[in-house]
């Protein structure tokens, strides 16, 4: 099995464990640059996550093309990754969700924060993006490579980016990092509507405490531990390779 081959599987399982979570339903997605072209990245076919398998992965320019002469139909919201892939090198994984519980914070003035430790490789700043900003009224979609490269301009360095009215996207050095932050984000933001509805202020986590939890950097025991872990919840097992 070569990398590739073993990458297309562990993004299969990634959709289902996203699926699992209820971060994707119908849609959303999740993408891994190529392992070996970095101006490639895999994202599955237009299928709905929970039902992705390896042979649906296809392979895109950053321009959000069709690289590989695959005739399945891609997503339309491929510019999403193209564009955050494309900004920044050291990306490696891209999620879009439509998760409910983070949208009153893409269409309010209060910003979401990381309050719950599990949600600090949020990060600190977690910046709104309003796509009729720069592109009036759309049908909200990221359908145009101009889109997601203004997407992945608001996202800048940061792990997130709201999208209003819309979802997220989320970008990793690993897999295991951005499926970490797109599982604990929406679990974030329900505790912090929470917290509001008690009526009294909301503590964030302090800059020292997210670059404190962040020195343990993306990878590490406790990520293969909790890849391990969603993957069994979510019935993808079989799909990684076996924990050492
Ligand atoms: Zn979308």
């Amino acid at each position: 099995m070569t990398n590739t081959d073993a990458l297309r599987r562990e993004i299969a399982a990634a959709n289902r464990i996203l699926a699992h979570h209820g971060v994707v339903d119908a849609y959303g997605h999740i993408s891994h640059r190529h392992p070996t072209d970095p101006k490639r990245f895999l994202l599955s076919g237009s299928k709905s996550p929970e039902l992705v398998e390896p042979e649906d992965i296809m392979e895109f320019g950053l321009d959000g093309e069709i690289a590989d002469g695959s005739k399945m139909k891609p997503y339309l919201e491929r510019y999403i990754h193209a564009g955050i892939y494309e900004a920044n090198p050291e990306i490696m994984s891209v999620v879009h969700s439509h998760a409910l519980e983070v949208l009153p914070f893409s269409i309010s003035t209060v910003p979401l924060v990381p309050v719950i430790h599990t949600a600090s490789h949020c990060g600190a700043h977690i910046p709104v993006w309003d796509i009729a900003d720069k592109f009036g009224d759309t049908g909200l979609l990221v359908t145009t490579r101009e889109q997601g490269r203004d997407l992945a301009a608001k996202l800048a360095k940061n792990r997130i980016a709201l999208m209003r009215g819309h979802g997220f996207a989320a970008a990793g050095r690993t897999i295991g990092e951005v499926l970490k932050v797109s599982i604990y984000l929406p679990q974030n933001a329900r505790v912090v509507m929470d917290a509001m509805r008690l009526g009294g202020g909301i503590k964030a986590l302090s800059a020292r405490e997210i670059e404190i939890r962040d020195e343990a950097g993306p990878g590490g025991r406790e990520l293969d531990r909790a890849m391990e872990y969603w993957a069994a919840k979510a019935g993808c097992s079989h799909l990684l390779p076996p924990r050492k």
